[in-house]
């Protein structure tokens, strides 16, 4: 199927307030395009050159979300165009942005990563560590350049659906706990090729999906 066809038929099973962002790290350009003529206008990046190349390439009008692990030294790269980097996992992270979106005076809307799969690979704050920094003060007081919208998960990469569901409806449940203590917050990202119907009905508002829409990656 073409790329056109494979979003045709995931945008037909997301219930409506569900946001797609369309995964294109590794694709080249051309799929982008032909994308962006499905109407899609939401995509994911997770280097910051290959991020780069692409937003000069293609129309002004995408929002390009960052959703790879991202160092410090490479916020001040992404910061003049980035829409919403959705992977911060630092405070020392969060400072750098901060400081790198105030010299560019602009706004970047966040996800606040958290850990829940049992893998030691996926970054990310625990659930208490990040109840303990809501806690604090509110976020969108002290960074006053971030949009603090809401967290990004990952399930383990696993077979077993009901440690998936487990770890999502976790996320959920943190999300609810979280809203009280930042009121901006309204996207809860989680959910990928494999397991995004299983994350939609455990209450995402935001499914990231990549290799269903534009076939297997080529690293
Ligand atoms: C690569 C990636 C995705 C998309 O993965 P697919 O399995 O291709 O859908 C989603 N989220 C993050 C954080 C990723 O790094």
């Amino acid at each position: 199927m073409s790329v056109t066809e494979q979003l045709n038929q995931i945008r037909s099973t997301l219930p409506s307030g569900i946001t797609l962002v369309a995964v294109s790290k590794f694709h080249p350009v051309e799929m982008l395009s032909e994308a962006y003529a499905a109407g899609q206008r939401i995509f994911g990046e997770s280097r910051e050159q290959e991020l780069k190349v692409k937003h000069e390439a293609l129309p002004k009008d995408i929002e390009w979300h960052f959703i790879g692990h991202l160092q410090s030294n490479k916020v001040r790269a992404i910061v003049p165009y980035v829409h919403c980097i959705q992977s911060v996992d630092s405070v020392h992270l969060l400072e750098e942005i901060e400081r790198q979106a105030a010299r560019y005076d602009r706004h970047i809307d966040l996800l606040l990563e958290v850990h829940v799969a049992q893998e030691e690979s996926k970054s990310g704050f625990t659930p208490a560590e990040l109840l303990a920094l809501l806690s604090e003060q509110r976020p969108d007081e002290r960074w006053t350049h971030c949009r603090f919208r809401g967290l990004m998960g990952m399930a383990t990469n696993t077979d077993d659906e009901a440690q998936v569901r487990r770890e999502f409806r976790s996320l959920r449940t943190l999300f609810d706990q979280a809203r009280p203590l930042c009121p901006t917050f309204d996207t809860l990202s989680m959910g990928m090729s494999d397991d995004y119907p299983i994350a939609i009905e455990e209450g995402c508002t935001m499914v990231r999906v990549g290799s269903s829409i534009f076939g297997p990656r080529q690293y």
